[in-house]
């Protein structure tokens, strides 16, 4: 009997680097990169800064290490950053602005688009006065939980911190989703709408790891002045490596094969979400991007974890931390979301 293989939809970061990427890896000029000298270190990190429109850039080992790195860069001991309740670098980074840097984060409720609402923004900065932290940036995440930001909201929000004298950093780890699905509505190229979104912000982080397919890294980018702050941090972090010019090679040729083809992700995480469409105790949000959220709802509430393990058993893989999350990516094709589907469907039909 044939095994089907594995259908991961647990996240985009399981993606396994394709014979093309490795062999760009293999071939990759290497040198001592904390001297500053692994050419295709250099080489990545000039590539992401001029497609995102900024001076420098930083590769670092993970997007936590990008994103604490920015906001040390930007605050110190005692200054606050304005941020989402749901942002990884509020929530999901083990609080470490808080505990390697000192500053505090002043987290406010997502609206149901993602967007933190401008008036609340606006109240939450806090007035010159001792008794209060100083607020010195505002860090947003686009896309956030595989929501796009609408690109007014981001123009609208950041023009506010800077007006109000925050500077304004972007956890952009799946910044190229988001792009890929505004230049689906607005017609534009998806680098183009990537250095749009970028440009409003001071700094922005980029994964490599996630949908682009790399195995490892992310980029910080900046000016030339922060980038040189990040990196001091970025010492002091331990992320300071040697030839990782192999790991960097994987990320340019994440960046050269793998932005355009986001939106087959897009498209199979909408088959997907159509496909689980109307079974009776699942609530589907509509995908804009490579997520689809599904809620249990009435009787099938408390059967998130028997579904999970009876999808597993048919070897289809997903999470439900909160929500069921399925996530398509590089490794996922019609096929095997198709199984999956399928297996969701038998699994209500049997009970
Ligand atoms: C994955 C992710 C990160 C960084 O994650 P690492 O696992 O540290 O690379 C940061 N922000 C968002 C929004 C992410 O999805």
């Amino acid at each position: 009997m044939v095994v089907p293989r594995t259908v991961d939809l647990r996240s985009d970061t399981v993606t396994q680097p394709t014979a093309a990427m490795r062999a760009a890896m293999a071939a990759a000029p290497l040198g001592d990169d904390v001297f500053g000298a692994d050419p295709s270190v250099n080489a990545l990190q000039q590539h992401i800064a001029e497609q995102l429109g900024f001076e420098a850039a930083l590769f670092v080992p993970t997007g936590t290490q990008g994103n604490l790195c920015a906001i040390l860069a930007h605050c110190g001991r005692g200054d606050e950053y304005l941020v989402g309740q749901q942002a990884h670098c509020y929530r999901w980074e083990g609080g470490g602005a808080a505990v390697f840097g000192s500053v505090q984060p002043q987290p406010l409720d997502h609206a149901p688009d993602g967007t933190l609402p401008l008036d609340a923004l606006e109240s939450a900065i806090k007035p010159d006065d001792a008794h209060f932290a100083r607020t010195r940036l505002l860090a947003l995440e686009n896309t956030l939980g595989g929501k796009l930001l609408p690109f007014g909201y981001v123009e609208a929000a950041t023009q506010l911190a800077r007006r109000k004298g925050l500077a304004r950093h972007l956890d952009g780890a799946r910044l190229f989703n988001a792009a890929t699905a505004q230049a689906a509505s607005t017609g534009g190229d998806v680098h183009g709408e990537a250095r749009r979104i970028a440009r409003c912000f001071d700094s922005v982080s980029v994964c490599f790891s996630k949908g682009l397919g790399a195995p490892v890294g992310s980029a910080l980018c900046g000016s030339r002045e922060f980038i040189q702050r990040a990196h001091r941090i970025r010492k002091m972090a331990g992320g300071g490596m040697r030839q990782t010019g192999m790991l960097a090679a994987a990320a340019s040729h994440a960046l050269d094969h793998h932005v355009e083809r986001l939106a087959e992700d897009h498209a199979l995480a909408r088959r997907l979400a159509t496909g689980l469409h109307g079974i009776e105790g699942l609530a589907v949000e509509a995908p804009q991007t490579n997520i689809v959220f599904v809620d249990l709802a009435g009787a099938a509430q408390a059967r998130s974890a028997e579904l999970l393990a009876h999808l597993a058993a048919q070897g289809i893989l997903a999470t439900g931390l909160y929500r069921l999350r399925f996530v398509t990516h590089l490794d996922v094709d019609a096929a095997g979301v198709d199984r999956a589907v399928a297996a969701v469907r038998s699994f209500f039909k049997a009970a």
